[in-house]
């Protein structure tokens, strides 16, 4: 019962995220107003706007102008749902922890997106989470704020340090100034060791789509990959499965 009203919250929430990723970056008021169709402006219709009901009911098409809509807005609504009802099976015993825990999975989709879109990481999200989960840090039973504050800005000075390295020796911009501020949010929440865990699953998962392109699509090696987007996935594997991923790792030391 309790995990069919959480997929419910799960499926309006991926919703409400859709309207954030499509607006934020537009510096549209993500309140006012109601949902319109991005072809046609037509106004949506509360009964066309029900999640993932409603795309497959119309069949991935607006009502008025026929216009695609993009496979990522239902992709986002059952993701949401999915990551909601993973986020209860790990934490359901500590219910502030599980909405914690829902609020980090929430920013790092927002995020991801949004770097893969427009290759920008707003600083509402990034440094507005990081305050929201350092103050957090004092109540979170599963890290102490030693480790929060120290993760956050260790991580962001480590990613500072190597932003201006790329910029200074190899004159590119290896990283985006985003990812630094993203380091101060996922540092928060995830603690030193899951940190490390998620930078490993993130430069490695990178290095695997940079090596697809070069490879199959014959892009050059200073193709910029919006890294955030690997940092998403790498937090959010780390999230959740990182303790048994350290523990995996300890074991071959033994
Ligand atoms: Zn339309």
């Amino acid at each position: 019962m309790e995990e069919a009203v959480l997929i419910i919250l799960g499926l309006i929430v991926g919703s409400f995220l859709n309207v954030v990723i499509y607006r934020l970056p537009l510096e549209k008021s993500i309140v006012k107003p109601g949902s319109h169709c991005p072809a046609c402006s037509t106004p949506i219709k509360f009964y066309d706007n029900i999640p993932v009901l409603s795309y497959i009911l119309l069949g991935g098409k607006c009502r008025h102008c026929q216009a695609r809509i993009s496979l990522i807005y239902p992709a986002v609504e059952i993701f949401t749902a999915f990551s909601f009802w993973l986020s209860y099976q790990y934490y359901g015993s500590t219910p502030v922890h599980t909405a914690f825990t829902i609020l980090f999975f929430c920013l790092l989709l927002t995020l991801a997106i949004i770097d893969l879109q427009h290759m920008i990481l707003p600083l509402e999200l990034t440094i507005g989470g990081a305050v929201v989960f350092l103050v957090y840090s004092f109540f979170n039973p599963f890290l102490d704020p030693k480790n929060a504050f120290g993760t956050a800005f260790g991580g962001a000075l480590v990613f500072a340090g190597l932003y201006f390295f790329y910029l200074r020796v190899r004159k590119i911009e290896g990283l985006g100034q985003g990812d630094i501020w993203m380091m101060l949010l996922l540092g928060s929440f995830l603690g030193l060791n899951k940190l490390v865990i998620a930078v490993l699953m993130a430069s490695f998962s990178g290095l695997m789509v940079g090596l697809f392109f070069i490879i199959f699509k014959k892009k050059d090696l200073k193709l910029a990959l919006p890294f955030g987007i690997f940092l998403s996935l790498g937090s959010y594997i780390s999230l959740f499965w990182g303790s048994d991923i350290l523990q995996f790792i300890q074991s071959l030391y033994r």
